[in-house]
């Protein structure tokens, strides 16, 4: 029943777009006679007064469609992870496709080892999912699931399952989706990029098994310690260039690459997660945005703009997420995903040393050039920005 007043809701919502489109469409349309009309006649050139003017427009038209976008996009969300936190795992088939573990029943809450509270789809320590995996603690939790410690009986290993639940719901065609990103990604060997074992779906959940990474992440990191030292970041940025190079040479671009998606295992060495899964849940008739998931902090300009994304968009990803890691601060900050966004089309970095003065001007360099608004401008692929990274 929630499932279908959902479905319904998510109709109007595709309408909707399909309407705000078109209005966008018109729009443009409007705009391109009036752009028509300013021009003067007998192949003369616009002066620079009206073209001014007509920038100013189209400028202000581009950020009414992006805030559209991310009121949008906010909404889906907030709808996919209520639903989240209503919809323990369904049973399909008449086969129980969760299997409880001794304990008070069926919480719909966990405790992560940060001791926060957030929904886990109602599976708790003990659990076993898919006749498979056995739940042994939660790990944390994302846009799109949570994601567990467990012991996969297959394999007889740890595990990490990543478990997806609200967009699976809302958009059925997402499971396609999604298996068809996550086989392109497991074709990815590398180090540097944490290994898919396996999708699955239980119950109306789609489950991802992967290789599980101990050590911190990025964000873990950069909580602590606020920025660090070039040598390290150097030592984690040649890793992840590495990761990434391998994952754009199989025609995989990564499209949320942020510090929470860099794991480190006790070895210190780099994990790249979510390669290819980030953003596939759109819905149809979506811009190419797809669904914003996580915060626009790392997001390339043609990204926010629903333009065509590929290597050069993560490697901007990749710009944003070392001026972090050297300044302790992404590019740009604001009080909303709306602010942060119009910034990343529109606005130019404070150059890092204004943050940090005693970083070599080569790091400087480096990251502006990964952050430059027109891809054509950035380094070319993730080796070319590996080259890059000062000695040091
Ligand atoms: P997000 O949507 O913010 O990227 P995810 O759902 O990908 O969040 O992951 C939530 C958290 O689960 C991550 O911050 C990370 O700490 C943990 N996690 C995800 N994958 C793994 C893994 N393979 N091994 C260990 N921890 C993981
Ligand atoms: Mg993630």
């Amino acid at each position: 029943m929630e499932v279908l007043v959902l479905l319904v809701i998510f109709g109007s919502i595709t309408m909707w777009i399909r309407m705000r489109n078109q209005h966008a469409e018109r729009m443009a349309e409007i705009e391109a006679a009036k752009i028509g009309r300013l021009a003067l006649p007998q192949g003369s050139s616009i002066d620079p007064a009206s073209q001014e003017l007509i920038d100013q427009r189209l400028a202000h038209l581009e950020s009414i469609v992006c805030s559209v976008d991310f009121e949008l996009n906010a909404k889906i969300n907030r709808l996919a992870s209520r639903q989240l936190q209503v919809a323990p795992p369904a049973v399909h088939g008449g086969a129980p496709t969760v299997t409880r573990g001794p304990g008070p029943d069926a919480p719909t809450a966990e405790v992560s080892p940060q001791g926060k509270t957030a929904p886990s789809l109602g599976l708790k320590p003990g659990d076993c999912l898919a006749d498979r995996f056995t739940v042994e603690r939660v790990l944390g939790h994302g846009g799109m699931g949570s994601v567990f410690l467990a012991r996969d009986k297959q394999l007889g290993e740890s595990v990490a399952v990543k478990v997806i639940g609200g967009f699976a719901l809302l958009d059925p065609a997402a499971a396609g989706r999604m298996r068809r990103e996550v086989s392109t990604a497991r074709r990815i060997s590398h180090p540097n990029i944490v290994r898919i074992h396996d999708i699955g779906e239980s119950g109306g959940v789609l489950f991802l098994s992967m290789e599980y990474v101990a050590g911190p992440s990025l964000l873990d990191m950069l909580s602590r310690y606020g920025r660090l030292p070039p040598r390290q970041v150097r030592e984690l940025f040649s890793q992840i260039c590495d990761g990434l190079e391998a994952a754009h040479a199989e025609g995989v671009i990564h499209r949320d690459l942020k510090p929470g998606n860099i794991l480190t295992d006790d070895q210190q060495r780099v994990k790249i997660i979510d390669f290819g899964i980030a953003r596939t849940t759109h819905a149809e008739g979506m811009t190419s945005t797809g669904v914003i998931l996580g915060t626009p902090e790392y997001m390339a300009p043609e990204q926010v703009k629903g333009g065509i994304v590929d290597a050069r968009t993560d490697i901007y990803a990749l710009g944003a997420v070392l001026y972090h890691a050297l300044c302790g601060r992404p590019p740009f900050a604001g009080s909303t995903p709306i602010a942060v966004s119009l910034s990343q089309l529109k606005e130019n970095p404070a150059p890092p040393r204004t943050h940090v003065p005693d970083l070599d001007e080569a790091w400087e360099k480096i990251v502006l050039k990964a952050l430059a608004k027109d891809p054509a401008h950035r380094f070319q692929s993730a080796r070319a920005l590996r080259d890059a990274l000062p000695i040091q």
